[in-house]
């Protein structure tokens, strides 16, 4: 390394703050000198910050005024190969330096010296008298045999109060002692016995254990149908990672995903592994950040944020259904985290597993060029087979209006619910309605800060937006004219779908599985778990239970609208559809029982539905990828959104145009600029919205041609300019 490794007391040394500034500052290196990356605390103003040292001082700043370090904190410097990243990542998403270092120390009380806590063990003494209560503590004391518990813990399970375990500390019948808060996670075993492969499952996992071995950067895409063990293939990977004395990361999409996960974990290598997601307390998210730079977490399983974890040796990152459009965060630091986990392996040298039924264009288009290799598992595991896929053709159906399960569809439940089997209909919609018309005047309810209708959740008995998650009551006359009565739902969400059903199927147990009808996760992953033993005869579900959840009694899938993702502007409505498609049948059938996955649909002859029936998905692919490729869109092209917002439209627009006059950085790399135009969605939180698209040829540097023209941007008052790099959603 070029750069000074070490500053002895009083040098100058540049640190980088959390702090929304746009260059480091010189501070003087503290008490004993400091390592470069050592994680500081500064003064700034009045205030203390935290931050990083991050080179030599740069000395443009009179030294006298000049003040030092206040300390250093107790933990390890952050790596090199970090530093290297987040600066990578800076550059690629036009990010400012102090918003990535926040979001690799999202993790409060960092510095803190380890804290303590009091834990209660068996003691060596007899009590003077003996109780009821303090002869349930000893028991639960012996029953766990050297094991320790916290106050509350121990009392909980005597069913004492913690006096009376107070009284036995008192006595010296229980130890009281002081333990750091901040344990490692217990060591997982990779040489506990794994389960027996298949064939292809075994091929599969020796190609990755090879990687593995390399100690060299390397990115697999991973491709199985859903139910063929791909889960499994990819823990004997993990297995030779912690051989190997490397950390791995699994990410995966969905918080409720997490908990049967940790339960193979736990199967495979005899232990749970640290978590990280947004449920996680405070606690237990700087247990994991600590114990992750200290090398003490073997495996952390996590959501993207995880990839700005302070790895000590990481070998391996496994993006678990690496299509999923929640990998690509789309506020405050826009990234992709599956593209930035390839990014971190390449520079630490670890290997990257992509898995999926479904991959993205993007990872499909990566294999075939051949910069990421390909394993392919074809088969279900043991006697499940792939669900048989129809098309219920809507213009031949009877419908009634106000109703959507068709007559065809209705008969293959009823024909379940005799066989003691589970459907799912599946609706990608939240709410009841996602319209509310007034029949007086033709007035539709919108959100009063955004473009946007409001949804009626009858569940809440409220109308929410969407966009900005305002609620209002449901008015009883129209907010427009004024007449009452005359308010009616529009189309189906799934509460409507619920409603429907329960009128259908009278005698069925129906659930509804929908992200927002649940408090918590432990409340969700409680009714997953309630319906995956059977308990339902239909399950009603939005997007939530396209991914990954194992429903064994499950045989039909009816999608009550398979159309309805198909006609989005977005250059990926084709790719969104077909994935989210044969994710939901992926859902049948996964047991030892046959399923069938039935689509609604008003054009079965469309390309997109034919492809999705037909199951021939390389087609699919190559067919949307000469689409892309002849239209110069990524992954055959690059791409970036720009959205310009203000209270003022005009203000708005005027910026815009005056960007899309002074485009001469992007002509120069030969990329073109579109708009400005209203964004699809033209005001949120009262907001108006305006956006431009910029196009660039695959190779060219679009982020060094953006930051060239937005650089001489002022923008007054409270107009606030987003870039997104490779934008997923248009909106
Ligand atoms: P995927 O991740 O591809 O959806 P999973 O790894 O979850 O597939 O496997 C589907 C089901 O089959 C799981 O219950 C898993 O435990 C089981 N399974 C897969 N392979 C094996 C195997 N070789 N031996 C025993 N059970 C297996
Ligand atoms: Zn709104």
């Amino acid at each position: 390394m070029s750069a000074q490794e070490f500053f002895e007391e009083g040098e100058l040394v540049a640190v980088l703050t959390t702090q929304p500034l746009d260059r480091t500052l010189d501070y003087k290196a503290p008490e004993g000198g400091c390592f470069l990356g050592a994680f500081v605390e500064v003064p700034l103003g009045p205030r203390k910050v935290l931050g990083v040292v991050w080179g030599p001082g740069k000395g443009d700043f009179d030294r006298s005024k000049v003040r030092s370090v206040i300390r250093k904190l107790e933990v390890p410097p952050m790596r090199e190969e970090m530093r290297v990243f987040l600066g990578r990542v800076a550059d690629y998403t036009l990010t400012p330096m102090p918003s990535m270092l926040r979001l690799a120390t999202r993790a409060p009380g960092l510095g803190d010296p380890p804290s303590m806590r009091k834990i209660y063990r068996l003691g060596d003494r007899q009590p003077d008298r003996i109780t009821d209560a303090r002869t349930r503590v000893l028991e639960v004391l012996r029953e766990y045999g050297g094991l320790a518990f916290t106050l509350k813990e121990l009392a909980e399970q005597a069913g004492v109060t913690s006096s009376v375990v107070k009284g036995l500390v008192k006595q010296r019948v229980v130890r009281e002692e002081d333990s750091p808060r901040d344990l490692p996670y217990p060591h997982l075993d990779p040489d506990l016995p794994g389960k027996e492969l298949t064939e292809d499952q075994q091929d599969a996992v020796n190609k990755l254990q090879e990687g593995v071995r390399t100690e060299d950067y390397g990115t697999t895409l991973l491709k199985g149908v859903t139910g063929s063990g791909k889960t499994e293939v990819y823990l004997e990977a993990i297995a030779e990672v912690l051989r190997k004395g490397r950390q791995a990361l699994v990410m995966l999409p969905e918080i409720a995903l997490t908990a049967e996960f940790l339960t193979r974990v736990e199967a495979r290598f005899g232990a749970r592994p640290a978590e990280w997601h947004s449920g996680a307390t405070m606690t237990e998210r700087r247990r994991v950040w600590r114990m992750v730079g200290q090398g003490n977490a073997q495996l952390v399983v996590g959501a993207r944020s995880a990839l700005y974890l302070p790895f000590r040796n990481l070998g391996l990152v496994v993006v678990d259904e690496e299509h999923d459009t929640s990998y690509k965060q789309e506020d405050g630091v826009h990234y992709s985290a599956r593209d930035m986990a390839v990014l971190r392996a390449a520079i630490c040298g670890a290997r990257v597993i992509l898995a999926s039924a479904t991959p993205s264009l993007e990872s499909w288009a990566n294999a075939q060029a051949g910069k990421y290799g390909r394993l392919d598992l074809t088969s279900r595991f043991g006697d499940a087979v792939l669900p048989e896929m129809k098309p219920i053709d809507m213009r031949a159906e009877q419908m009634q209006p106000g109703t959507w399960i068709s007559p065809s569809l209705r008969q293959a439940v009823h024909q379940r619910i005799e066989r003691g089997e589970q459907s799912l209909l599946f609706i990608n919609r939240r709410g009841y309605a996602p319209v509310t018309l007034c029949r007086a005047c033709g007035e539709q309810i919108a959100c009063d800060h955004c473009d946007a209708r409001m949804v009626e959740h009858r569940f809440l008995k409220r109308l929410m937006c969407h966009q900005c998650g305002e609620t209002k009551p449901m008015p009883e006359a129209c907010p427009s004219c004024g007449v009452e009565g005359k308010l009616a739902p529009v189309g189906p969400g799934i509460e409507r779908l619920a409603e429907e059903a329960e009128a259908t199927f009278p005698d069925a147990e129906i659930e509804m599985l929908s992200s927002d009808l649940f408090g918590s996760a432990r409340s969700l992953k409680a009714k997953i778990e309630e319906i995956s033993e059977g308990n339902a005869d239909i399950v009603i579900g939005t997007q939530l239970v396209a991914k990954g959840h194992n429903f064994p009694k499950l045989t039909l899938v009816g999608v009550i609208d398979a159309d309805l993702s198909l006609h989005g502007a977005d250059l990926r409505a084709a790719e969104r559809t077909f994935q989210l498609m044969r994710q939901v049948a992926g859902r049948a059938g996964r047991a030892d029982r046959p399923g069938q996955a039935l689509l609604q649909t008003f054009q079965p002859e469309h390309p997109v539905i034919r492809a999705i029936l037909s199951g021939d998905e390389e087609g699919f692919w190559r067919t949307e990828a000469a689409e892309r490729q002849a239209a110069g869109v990524p992954p055959y092209g690059r791409m970036a959104g720009i959205v310009l917002s203000g209270p003022e439209a005009a203000l708005v627009f005027d910026i815009g145009n005056a960007m899309a006059r002074n485009d001469a950085p992007l002509r120069e790399i030969g990329a073109q600029v579109f708009g400005p135009a209203p964004a699809p969605i033209a005001r949120i939180r009262g907001r108006h919205r305006v956006r431009l698209l910029v196009k660039a040829p695959k190779a060219a540097p679009i982020q060094d041609a953006i930051a060239r023209w937005i650089a001489p941007l002022q923008l007054k008052g409270d107009i606030r300019l987003t870039v997104d790099i490779d934008p997923q959603s248009f909106y």
